[in-house]
């Protein structure tokens, strides 16, 4: 899955700590982009 946001890199699924006002809520699956570092958390996933 191509990144929608620099649209040069491909999403990279990792475990990535999931960070809310300050506390980490533990490790979640994300997708990140190694260029840009958008982040998203599969539960955000809209489809
Ligand atoms: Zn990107």
């Amino acid at each position: 899955m191509e990144c929608y946001k620099c649209e040069k890199a491909n999403f990279i699924k990792k475990k990535v700590d999931f960070i809310q006002l300050g506390v980490s809520l533990g490790k979640f699956d994300a997708l990140v982009c190694p260029l840009c570092d958008e982040t998203i958390f599969e539960g955000q996933q809209a489809n």
